[in-house]
């Protein structure tokens, strides 16, 4: 790896430069090394490192993962799952991830401290120059955001952790993917629509007997000590490595999300779950930690005329089912290749082509996700769903494939036709109407 001087006392500028090295920005790192542009992709933190998550990756990350080469060092780090299995007010299903003619029909699970520097190395060996322990702190030559545009800047000044160095890094574009706290795509001009979901989730390890169970578990139910439901979800995933990953979520959509503790609601999911799992204080490996999912391309905006935000910079975190590492593997690569074509071209208006592919990409199918949370936010709506849902295993399997966005193009199945039928109607009703029709319960979010 060169040394921050090695790097700062580059003449030429980098083709590009990403800001943070999790799942978006050492995709886009890859796929920008991959076509042979030069790249820097600076990491604050230094690999392996720990980053709060509940480590799933469902077929369609796994596609993502094959696409860049990793499959074989993810397998021999993860462990190889094949569905869903969820349970609520009574009922339970198991679900295995649906055949497809693109994706694969089952996932991993891999502790981020072991993925996200496979990817990041990934990006190296194709030529990315990666800088870890290196904090960038401030943009260089910044302009100012303009309405509907994120500002410009011509690289970012950084600072090293381990010496206190500074030094500048200049690139002819920029891109951020530094997370769901994103200070640079703040500086930068993003702003979230705070009247769109946002996820706030908590997961802890405990070692257990079935750390290598071939399902992933959902709670649709978390209940108190009385029995009562209490806001949102829980789950545990098998690690198979004589762990497994135990957690929960809430929505902002919930009328009750501000005065709920996702600390206690863990403590009411462990104790749930503690006899069937072998839960307690001996197998509990550590305090659990908590982070935001910013979901539904809920931040904005997304292209300056040399910046681009990916990942949880940009609200990328699916709302169906708070996935966010396949989106922000899939939002770097359509920023490398827009990026690409700028670069190509020498036409920095290629980047507008962005909005554009995350738009035919998610738009419709995030409008409905976002309708389709608010609905079930609603407790009585949810309980009567779940509870007749998971007793009608076919309905399970196509809102599986839907919640999962793995339904296909060539395939006209009930999941397919189900879901057009249901982004006919979010395309027929306008933004405001969805709102009314479903209760803007967003003040209190
Ligand atoms: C509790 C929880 C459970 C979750 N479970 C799942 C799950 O099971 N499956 C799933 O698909 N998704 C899950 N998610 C969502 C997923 O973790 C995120 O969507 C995903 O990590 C987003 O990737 P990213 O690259 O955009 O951001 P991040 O993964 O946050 O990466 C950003 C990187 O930027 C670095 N960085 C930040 N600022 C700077 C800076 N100034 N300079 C240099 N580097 C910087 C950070 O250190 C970090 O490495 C979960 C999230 C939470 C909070």
């Amino acid at each position: 790896m060169p040394t921050l001087q090695e790097v700062a006392a580059r003449l030429d500028p980098f083709d590009v430069v990403i800001v943070g090295a999790g799942p978006s920005g050492s995709a886009c790192a890859y796929w920008l090394a991959h076509a042979g542009w030069s790249v820097c992709l600076i990491e604050k933190k230094t690999f392996p490192r720990e980053k709060t998550c509940g480590d799933g990756l469902t077929p369609r990350s796994v596609h993502q993962i094959v696409e860049m080469g990793l499959e074989d060092v993810v397998a021999q780090h993860g462990h190889r799952y094949q569905g869903l299995r969820s349970f609520g007010f009574g009922a339970s299903l198991e679900m295995k991830w649906p055949e497809h003619p693109i994706f694969p029909n089952y996932g991993y699970t891999i502790t981020r401290f072991n993925l996200d520097g496979l990817v990041a190395e990934r990006a190296q060996s194709f030529g990315a120059t990666l800088l870890t322990g290196v904090e960038a702190v401030d943009l260089i030559d910044a302009t100012p955001a303009r309405p509907g545009a994120l500002g410009g800047a011509a690289g970012v000044v950084v600072k090293e952790k381990s010496t206190g160095t500074s030094a500048e890094i200049r690139g002819r574009y920029l891109v951020v993917g530094d997370g769901q706290n994103s200070r640079l795509g703040r500086a930068l001009g993003t702003a979230r629509n705070r009247e769109w979901p946002m996820g706030m989730a908590l997961r802890g390890y405990y070692t257990s007997d079935r750390h290598d169970e071939p399902w992933i578990d959902s709670h649709l139910d978390i209940r108190d000590p009385r029995g009562e439901v209490v806001p949102g979800y829980g789950w545990i995933f098998p690690l198979g490595d004589g762990r497994v990953n135990v957690g929960v979520g809430l929505l902002s959509t919930g009328g009750a999300w501000k005065g709920v503790n996702t600390t206690k609601l863990q403590e009411y999911f462990v104790a749930q779950t503690a006899e069937a799992w072998g839960l307690n204080d001996e197998t509990c490996l550590g305090p659990a930690t908590g982070g935001r999912l910013p979901m539904g391309l809920a931040i904005g905006p997304r292209v300056g005329p040399t910046t681009l935000t990916i990942g949880d910079a940009a609200g990328t975190v699916n709302p169906f089912n708070g996935e966010g590492i396949a989106y922000g593997y899939e939002s770097g690569r359509l920023a490398a290749g827009v990026l690409g074509e700028a670069l190509s071209s020498g036409d920095a208006s290629a980047l507008a082509l962005y909005d554009e592919r995350m738009d035919a990409a998610y738009g419709d199918y995030y409008k409905v996700a976002r309708a389709f949370v608010r609905l079930i936010s609603e407790p009585k709506i949810l309980s009567v769903c779940v509870g007749a849902g998971l007793r009608i295993k076919p309905l399970m399997n196509e809102l599986l494939a839907i919640m999962a966005n793995l339904m296909s193009n060539d395939n006209r199945g009930p999941a397919e036709v189900g879901y057009r039928a249901m982004v006919r109607l979010a395309q027929a009703v306008p933004d405001e109407a969805y709102r009314m029709l479903l209760g803007n319960r967003s003040s209190r979010a």
